[in-house]
């Protein structure tokens, strides 16, 4: 596996590479979750590319930033067990020279759940380096995963309204097998704390009861799904449209159910898509 950290050096690989190349960006401590997306990009790519880049510029708290989990070198091994070709980790200055002066921002689906959580800095970070990433690389294919939900709608919008020249192929929340979605910040979590981060996964799976009961309303939806979280208090617990992500009052057809809560100090976040089982057979009539 070939480690670059340069963009010139990038460019240089990509120009060589013949055939298909796929991108999964992260920002490393790599867990079940990435390597789903890895392993995918392996079969349906030519050349398997990783970003691994701590970008600060999509954290909101600076004690966020510090704590996050870094290790490349186990990264890399894991990287490399899975057959990617290109582990691509920039520095700081690389990504950001002196005088770096540009965003990119998607209004409206930035400014609602994690955005108003996090604050409307979050999504034009998280956009600013996946179109850099997308530019430097310039992959056929790039992976993201559905736990990041919200980010899936923001960068699908920014590539359809700037015409950016890449597919997105979305792989499904990776899930321990009690329920947790993974997640790199679940390394912080004591034994305590992990036992009460299943609040989440069990709070999307009484909302899906719920409504495979038929209940429709979403303010019950949602006061089940509360119920079943054992008393952790949720930032929020949403149901929205999995596209535009507005609310929902009334579930008739496709709807995501997002949850986000702090277990502790660690701030956690996982959601569902939920298609009522009489939509689904409108849905394949119509
Ligand atoms: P991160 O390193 O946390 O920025 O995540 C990199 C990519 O992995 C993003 O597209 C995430 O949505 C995805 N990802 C993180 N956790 C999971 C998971 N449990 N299942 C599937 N994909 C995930």
């Amino acid at each position: 596996m070939n480690v670059i950290r340069t963009n010139a050096e990038m460019r240089a690989y990509r120009r060589r590479a013949t055939g298909s190349v796929g991108l999964v960006p992260t920002m490393g401590a790599f867990h079940g979750g990435h390597h789903a997306l890895m392993r995918a990009a392996r079969e349906r790519c030519d050349h398997a590319v990783v970003s691994l880049f701590v970008n600060p510029t999509q954290f909101n708290e600076s004690a966020d930033l510090q704590a996050y989990p870094r290790d490349e070198a186990r990264d890399a091994a894991e990287a490399a067990a899975l057959g990617v070709d290109v582990l691509y980790a920039p520095s700081v200055e690389e990504v950001y020279p002196p005088g770096f002066a540009t965003s990119v921002q998607v209004a409206g689906l930035s400014d609602v759940l994690e955005g108003a959580e996090r604050g409307p800095g979050h999504f034009a970070g998280v956009c600013t380096i996946v179109s850099k990433l997308l530019n430097v690389v310039q992959p056929d294919l790039a992976f993201f995963g559905q736990k990041d939900a919200q980010q899936v709608a923001v960068v699908r919008r920014m590539v359809r309204d700037l015409d950016l020249p890449v597919e997105l192929a979305i792989i499904p929340t990776v899930r321990e097998p009690d329920g947790l979605a993974m997640s790199s910040r679940n390394q912080r979590l004591s034994p305590d704390e992990r036992a009460r981060a299943l609040a989440l996964s069990r709070a999307l799976n009484a909302a899906t009861a719920a409504i495979d009961a038929g209940v429709r309303d979403a303010e019950a939806i949602a006061a089940a799904a509360r119920a079943a979280m054992n008393g952790v208090q949720p930032e929020y617990l949403a149901l929205v449209d999995p596209d535009s992500f507005q609310p929902i009052a009334t579930v008739d057809g496709r709807v995501l159910i997002a949850v986000a809560a702090r277990i502790g100090a660690t701030r956690l976040i996982d959601n569902t898509i939920v298609q009522p089982a009489a939509t689904r057979e409108r849905a394949s009539t119509t």
